[in-house]
């Protein structure tokens, strides 16, 4: 589930099931990196952390 086959070009927009795109545009990417990501939950309450942590918001 971490490496999904299908991938895409992020220059040509052209899907693909192989690392490179085939057009030579070079390394593709995934068409949905992190979509499922369960440390993404937790980025509001790690940005607090990260204000609290510059003083800019009272630590609890
Ligand atoms: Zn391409």
């Amino acid at each position: 589930m971490s490496d999904p086959l299908l991938r895409v070009c992020r220059v040509c927009a052209r899907y693909s099931f192989r690392p490179e795109c085939p057009d030579g545009h070079g390394p593709t990417r995934t068409p949905h990196p992190a979509r499922f990501d369960p440390a993404d939950r937790y980025g509001k309450y790690r940005r607090q952390l990260q204000e609290a942590a510059r003083g800019r918001l009272s630590a609890p």
